[in-house]
């Protein structure tokens, strides 16, 4: 069982982001510090009983030192515990959290590059690294960025805007969209088929590259597999893996 700071959260803002995604966002009376690319464990009581689902924090903010608030992202799943009561829950309802938890964290040194791979809700903590990579793209010239996001159609690229104006402002920072549901009318930065067809591509290196990993859990079996091949270890092979609850 994880165990951290305790808060008290409360409701401020729901809106969908894709057809299948909501965005939350909740507010704490405490300072709710957090290092991007975290996550926190939401408590939460159905007519079935109390459960806790884990989330990786979205928010992008410039001082994460006085930050109140807690957004993130959740996929819904039919008939999941987490997905009906987030889909329900009024704004001003209340659940506690604990956290921050996880290591998906950067670096203080940068690589020569960097390869961020997500599915689905799993690009939500290089959505909360965003500020910081910028910073690191300004200061670093020789700094690279990829990132890649896989999703069943183009209505699942969360924060696809985001992303693409970096994209187009930076000419190290390459966003990459694999779709394994659709092929058509493909744009330059999106593929179709799964984000490990990309990897050959990309000709990641050894003590050059860091590789991230984020979502779901199959993704991310197959991903380490071909990059513990080329000799990547923990240290430069980072990843969140959105386990599904036994419970
Ligand atoms: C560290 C960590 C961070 C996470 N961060 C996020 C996040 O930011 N956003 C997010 O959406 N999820 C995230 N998850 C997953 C999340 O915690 C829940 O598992 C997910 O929201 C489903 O919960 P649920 O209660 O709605 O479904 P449950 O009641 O747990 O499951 C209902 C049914 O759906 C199936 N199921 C559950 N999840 C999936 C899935 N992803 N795909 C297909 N079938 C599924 C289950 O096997 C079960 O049959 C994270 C998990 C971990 C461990």
């Amino acid at each position: 069982m994880l165990i951290g700071n305790r808060l008290q959260l409360q409701l401020k803002e729901k809106r969908y982001i894709s057809p299948r995604s909501l965005e939350l966002t909740y507010s704490s009376m405490e300072p709710l510090r957090y290092i991007p690319g975290q996550f926190f464990s939401l408590n939460f009581t159905t007519e079935k009983g109390e459960f806790t689902r884990s989330y990786s924090i979205a928010n992008c903010d410039f001082d994460i030192q006085t930050n109140r608030s807690l957004t993130f992202v959740i996929t819904l799943v039919e008939h999941g515990k987490a997905s009906d009561y987030f889909k329900n829950a009024m704004i001003g309802s209340e659940i506690s959290a604990s956290g921050p938890f996880g290591n998906l964290i950067l670096p203080r040194q940068d690589p020569q590059r960097y390869i961020l791979i997500a599915t689905g809700a799993g690009i939500t903590p290089y959505r909360s690294m965003l500020n910081e990579l910028k910073k690191r793209l300004a200061l670093n010239e020789q700094l690279e960025i990829k990132l890649i996001h896989g999703v069943r159609d183009p209505d699942e690229l969360l924060y696809r805007d985001e992303f693409r104006a970096l994209h187009a402002e930076q000419p190290n920072f390459e966003y990459t969209a694999c779709y394994s549901r659709a092929s058509d009318d493909l744009k330059a930065f999106e593929r179709a088929g799964y984000v490990t067809s990309e990897f050959e591509r990309l000709k990641p290196v050894e003590g050059e590259d860091m590789v991230y990993l984020c979502g779901h859990p199959l993704m991310i079996d197959q991903s380490v597999e071909y990059f513990e091949a080329l000799n990547f270890s923990v240290a430069n092979l980072k990843r969140e893996k959105y386990l599904f609850s036994a419970i």
